[in-house]
C-alpha cells in the first residue's frame, strides 16, 4: 500500500476510530489506547505506543498513518502569544494560521477551518482571498495537537496548555460541517483533549440551517457575527443574510440555546467599523433586537487592510456604543490587542496571500468569547 493511501488516524472521530479498527478485525478497547497515544501523549508514530503488541503495530504502520498539516512558520510573540501558519495538503499557498492566546491560566487556540472563505462578508481580508478549500478534520484537530506539542512532550496530566478553543480563524466553520464537527468532537473527549464544551466555541456568519444540525451533533457553545442591527445593514457586511435574515438566525440562536442540556448564552460578536455600524442609533437598534435571547456582547474594532475602504473606530467611539448597551443591561467585552510584534513577521511569511495583513488583530480577546 503507498503512503497516499494510507488512512490518517490524527482525524478520526472517536466513533470513527472504533469503526475503523472494527474493520480491520481489531477490537474496540484498541481504538481507545491510540487515540490516547495520538491526542494526549502526542505520538507521531505506532512504534512509540508501547502497550499495542509489536504484531498490531506493524499491522498499523502498514495501512495507516498519523500526518499533521506542515508548519511553515512558528511565531512567539513578547507576551507569549503563539502563530503558527501551516500548509494543508495541496501545498502551494494552502496556508491557514492558528493563534494561541495565553492569559494567565487560561490559553485559547484560535483555529481555521477553511482556507479562505466563500462568504465575502464586506470587512473581512480572508473573504476578499476568496475560497480556496475545505480543511479535513486532520487538518483541524491538527492545530490543537500542534499548539500543544510546540511546548514540548505532552503529559495529559502536567499543567493544560490549550484551555479553549475557538473555531475564529480563517474560513465559516459551518460551510465545513462533517470535518468540522468532528475535530471539536475531538477536542472535548476525555480520551482526547477533555475540554469542557463551555471553552469550546463555534463562530459562524450565519449559516442558520447548519445551526439547526449543530445542535444535534455536538453542544459547544455558539458565537454568532451579527454586526449589524437590522437586515438593510446586515446585507451590505454579511452577504450570507440576504439568504438568512436576521430574524431567523435569532430564532436558530433561540432553538440552539433551548436544545443545549445545560442554561448556556450566545456571544454576539459585533466588528465595530468607523461610520458604518458604530453610531449610537446602532446600538440602541441592537440593545432592542437582542432583548429576548441570552447573550453576551463582544465588540471587535474593525482591523483594517489594503483596500478594505472602511475604517478603524476612534477608542471613544467604541467605549460610547459599549456604554450603550451595558446600561441597557448586557454584559459588554471590547477586544484589546496582543501579539502585535509577531503580526509583522506573519504577515511577510504569509504574504502571498491577497490583502492578508494583521489578521490576529481579530483573534485578540477571545479569552472574552470564551468565559463563562
Ligand atoms: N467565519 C466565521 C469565523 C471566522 S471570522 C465568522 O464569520 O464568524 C472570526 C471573527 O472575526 C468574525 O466575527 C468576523 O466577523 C471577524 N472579522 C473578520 N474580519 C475582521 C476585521 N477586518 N476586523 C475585525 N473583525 C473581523
Ligand atoms: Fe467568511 Fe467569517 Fe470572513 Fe465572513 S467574516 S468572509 S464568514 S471568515
Amino acid at each position: 500500500m503507498t503512503d497516499t493511501q494510507k488512512v490518517n488516524l490524527l482525524g478520526l472521530s472517536p466513533d470513527k476510530l472504533i469503526e475503523f479498527f472494527e474493520s480491520i478485525g481489531e477490537k474496540k478497547f484498541r481504538a481507545t489506547q491510540v487515540m490516547k497515544w495520538i491526542h494526549q501523549k502526542g505520538a507521531e508514530s505506532f512504534e512509540e505506543m508501547t502497550d499495542v503488541s509489536k504484531k498490531l503495530r506493524a499491522k498499523l504502520e502498514d495501512i495507516c498513518e498519523i500526518r499533521a498539516p506542515e508548519i511553515v512558520s512558528q511565531n512567539i510573540s513578547n507576551d507569549g502569544t503563539r502563530k503558527w501558519v501551516i500548509r494543508t495538503a495541496g501545498g502551494g499557498n494552502n496556508c491557514v494560521e492558528a493563534v494561541l492566546i495565553p492569559d494567565g491560566e487560561r490559553a485559547t487556540l484560535c483555529v481555521s477551518s477553511q482556507v479562505g472563505c466563500s462568504l465575502d462578508c464586506s470587512f473581512c481580508s480572508t473573504g476578499k482571498q476568496g475560497f480556496n478549500r475545505n480543511l479535513t478534520a486532520a487538518e483541524i484537530i491538527g492545530q490543537v495537537w500542534i499548539a500543544i506539542k510546540s511546548f514540548g512532550p505532552m503529559d495529559h496530566n502536567g499543567p493544560r496548555r490549550v484551555t479553549n478553543v475557538v473555531m475564529m480563524g480563517m474560513g465559516e466553520p459551518l460551510m465545513n460541517f462533517e470535518p468540522v464537527v468532528d475535530a471539536m468532537t475531538l477536542m472535548m473527549h476525555d480520551n482526547a483533549y477533555g475540554l469542557s464544551k463551555r471553552r469550546v466555541t463555534l463562530s459562524t456568519s450565519g449559516v442558520v440551517p447548519r445551526i439547526y444540525d449543530l445542535v444535534k451533533r455536538t453542544d459547544v457553545s455558539l458565537a454568532i457575527s451579527l454586526h449589524a442591527p437590522n437586515n438593510q445593514l446586515r446585507n451590505e457586511l454579511v452577504p450570507i443574510n440576504k439568504k438568512y435574515p436576521i430574524e431567523e438566525l435569532l430564532a436558530a440562536c433561540q432553538h440552539y440555546l433551548d436544545n443545549l442540556p445545560d442554561k448556556r448564552h450566545i456571544t454576539i460578536e459585533y466588528t465595530v467599523i468607523a461610520g458604518v455600524n458604530d453610531q449610537e442609533h446602532h446600538a440602541h437598534e441592537l440593545a432592542k433586537l437582542l432583548e429576548n435571547l441570552e447573550c453576551k456582547i463582544n465588540l471587535i474594532p474593525f482591523n483594517p487592510f489594503p483596500n478594505s475602504g472602511y475604517e478603524k473606530p476612534s477608542n471613544n467611539q467604541t467605549r460610547r456604543f459599549q456604554k450603550i448597551l451595558a446600561d441597557a443591561g448586557y454584559t459588554v467585552t471590547v477586544r484589546t490587542t496582543r501579539g502585535d510584534d509577531i503580526d509583522a513577521a506573519c504577515g511577510q511569511l504569509v504574504g502571498d496571500f491577497l490583502d492578508r495583513t494583521r489578521r490576529s488583530d481579530k483573534y485578540i480577546e477571545l479569552k472574552q468569547v470564551t468565559d463563562n
